[in-house]
């Protein structure tokens, strides 16, 4: 019998050992019994010194006759565990697709296409038939429809599809059988600096390289992607496209599968867990030459590895934000340099960390200066809002300027760019705000349901008639949210078509799609809505924006509030004039001073980052400096501060790192738990990480330990 050192999926920092017949390779699944459960696990290895004087028991079942995580996969997960001092067993699990994680086989990913009778059909043929109609639409747009799309569609579609299969209008398919169609020729002809852009990146074939693509928004950085994509598949290579959550729309999809002529693997959070495998076991076969997918796709394995695209870079979806706090972005470049590939980072507000590097040279910048002859950046201007009164929320220069927009029949909109200015229910009587009893937080107030809601931990409850604390019978609504902004508009404005868009209103898919395609048919005025707005979607009959709050970015308590609060703005104007018609966008302001808004109004991002670049290192946070957070949480108000105190002393004097003082969440409580953090700082990366190996296993001995609930989170995104 031979020693085999197994991973499981739990939150110890160690494999465990077990017996078997034979020698089993590293990446191979096995069952094994864990107390008196039955778990699956990864072989990590036949230990040479399996620990001693403790009864092996023996493997239940070997799973996989190959490894299913290759060395290289395997490589990348000991990296990432080991960077982000997160349990090896849970860092493997959290890579594999759901579907892996217990069975067996794989089937090839099925999907649905039109038949040529079903290209040919006419709308009207669905007139009795409104999903059917949907289905066929929504199908003929993007070329394919996968089964976890026509899932999260809702009960009433499976029947639809089953019925435009009866007539012949769709047809399943097995996209790994598909034969690849002819490229199609690119319909643009690139500019002069999409083609440098590209033939930069195509010298780097077949080594390490990384790319700043840097394009102002509407400069063509998708076209770059397009071309490189066909140049790696034309060469038999397969490439890997990073996108934002938000990002993720099956009109790329679309775009992308119609100009590469392959079958697109794609990986989201709405993907079913046996797509996602599929998807997974077919990029590993080498059958799905191209794999789109927000951040965890980047630990999908690749059998010719050509080229990793990491599109909006900068974008904070990347970063996981709960227990294996990974960056997608940076595990990226890791794996590049592992595979010895190029690596392509795209942004029109790249990311400090990314234009640091580019500006060192550890990166090559390429600049896509151009929108192209059609269209020019809009004027961005300011609206002094100590000067102005405010009607809704809206002032009246605001105002104004949508009533011009609307005369001359062009579209408009407005962005409120945090969730936080949605309407707090107030007494002017006693000054009471309605707070969440389990939060240090205001509640929201959703007039549509009637209900107030926490953003913080989901509590909701009916809106009270009279306040609670003197009885006051008139609650006022404070604070501007897109519904209260809705419904003054409709009265400024009657008459105008104007819809809104957030969670409340998008909460499937499919009624986001239906909004955009009536905003690009103008059967809309004014758009009102949140981020959702601000990414990747093209509205080129929209002249105005307007940003309604945009302060809470010049006073955030973050370090990275400003970063955030730049792309936004320049996101958002850049759905402003791009088609031919040039743009506007106002931005409300109290602060108009602020030094922020210099290159903002200019959409300077070369002179904003300068500007940031000098803060940052003022004040010694990324990029200058590489920083920990240490976080704890518990049910009592000092048991987390009491062990971050205690793994302060624990830390006493380490060279070279500087660690803060354990301080309060700036939300001081969630969901009944007490929350405080503890940030440690240092100037050299490798000495932060060697301090960290020493830290972490003295922290987890302390007798608290087990009575908080803590994480660490290496790099994090932000410190709330
Ligand atoms: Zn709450
Ligand atoms: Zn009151």
């Amino acid at each position: 019998m031979v020693a085999i050192r197994v991973s499981l999926p739990v939150p110890l920092r160690r494999g465990f050992d077990y017996e078997y017949e034979r020698p089993l390779a590293p990446g191979v699944r096995v069952r094994v019994p864990w107390g008196r459960r039955v778990l699956t696990g990864f072989v990590i290895e036949v230990p040479a010194d399996p620990v001693p004087g403790v009864a092996r028991r023996a493997i239940l079942e070997v799973i996989d006759d190959e490894p299913l995580l290759s060395a290289a996969q395997l490589q990348l997960l000991y990296f990432a565990a080991d960077y982000y001092h997160h349990p090896l067993g849970e860092v493997l699990f959290a890579a594999l697709p759901a579907g892996l994680k217990r069975g067996r086989g794989v089937a090839a990913p099925q999907v649905y296409v039109l038949t040529p009778e079903g290209q040919a059909a006419a709308d009207t043929r669905f007139a009795r038939a409104k999903r059917q109609a949907a289905l066929w639409q929504a199908i003929k747009a993007a070329g394919v429809m996968t089964e976890a799309a026509l899932k999260a569609l809702g009960p009433g579609f499976g029947p639809a599809m089953r019925a435009l299969l009866a007539q012949g209008l769709v047809e399943r398919r097995d996209p790994e059988r598909e034969s690849p169609r002819a490229l199609s020729p690119s319909a643009v002809t690139l500019r002069p600096d999409q083609q440098a852009a590209c033939k930069a990146v195509a010298e780097a074939y077949g080594r390490f390289a990384a790319f700043l693509v840097f394009g102002v928004t509407g400069s063509g950085k998708t076209e770059v992607y397009l071309e490189l994509l066909a140049q790696v598949l034309a060469a038999g290579g397969q490439a890997l496209v990073l996108v934002p959550e938000i990002g993720l729309t099956p009109q790329i999809v679309a775009r992308l599968s119609a100009r590469l002529g392959t079958f697109i693997g794609v990986l989201h959070s709405g993907c079913t867990a046996t797509e996602r495998a599929r998807v997974w076991s077919a990029a590993a076969a080498g059958h799905i030459r191209v794999v789109v997918g927000t951040r965890s796709a980047v630990f999908v394995p690749l059998k010719h590895p050509a080229l990793i695209i990491v599109d909006e870079e900068h974008d904070a979806s990347f970063k996981q934000q709960e227990g294996f706090r990974y960056h997608a972005r940076d595990l990226a470049v890791w794996r590049a340099k592992q595979l010895g590939i190029p690596i392509v980072l795209g942004s029109a507000t790249p990311s400090l960390e990314s234009y640091r590097h580019a500006c060192q040279g550890r990166y090559r910048l390429l600049t896509l200066p151009d929108r192209g002859p059609h269209s020019a950046l809009p004027a961005v201007r300011l609206i002094d809002l100590g000067r102005e009164p405010l009607r809704a929320g809206l002032s009246v220069s605001l105002i104004e300027a949508l009533r011009g927009c609307l005369s001359r029949g062009e579209q408009a909109l407005l962005f409120l760019n945090r969730r936080g200015y949605a309407p707090v229910l107030f007494c002017p009587e006693c000054r009471w705000h309605a707070p969440c009893d389990r939060c240090d937080a205001r509640l929201t107030v959703h007039l549509g349901r009637q209900r107030l809601r926490c953003h913080h931990c989901g509590r909701e409850q009916p809106v009270p008639q009279a306040c609670p604390q003197c009885g006051h019978l008139r609650l006022l609504h404070v604070g501007e949210g897109t519904e209260r902004i809705e419904e003054a508009l409709r009265r400024i404005l009657p008459g105008a078509r104007i819809a809104r868009v957030d969670r409340d209103t998008t909460a499937s898919r499919l009624s986001f799609e239906t909004l955009l395609q009536k905003v690009h048919g103008r059967e809309i005025d004014v758009l009102i809505g949140t981020q959702m707005l601000a990414k990747g979607h093209d509205f080129p009959h929209v002249t105005l924006v307007g940003v309604i709050a945009a302060d809470q970015g010049l006073h955030g308590s973050d370090f990275r509030a400003d970063e955030q609060l730049f792309a936004q703005i320049v996101q958002v104007a850049g759905r402003a004039g791009r088609a031919a018609k040039p743009g506007e966008v106002l931005i409300q302001t109290y602060h108009p001073a602020h030094p922020l808004w210099e290159p903002l109004t200019r959409l300077d991002y070369g002179a904003f980052a300068e500007m940031a670049l000098k803060d940052r290192r003022d004040t010694l946070f990324p990029p200058y400096a590489y920083c920990a957070l240490l976080r704890a949480e518990a049910r009592d108000p000092e048991s987390a501060t009491r062990f971050l105190e205690a793994a302060r002393e624990l830390a006493k004097g380490p060279p070279d790192v500087a660690l803060g003082c354990v301080l309060p969440a700036v939300l001081a409580r969630r969901a009944g738990y007490h929350r405080a953090q503890l940030l440690a700082t240092s100037l050299n990366r490798a000495a932060l990480q060697g301090w960290l190996k020493v830290w972490l296993p003295r922290l987890a001995k302390t007798p608290l330990a087990s009575r908080v609930r803590w994480s660490l989170d290496v790099d994090p995104y932000s410190l709330f």
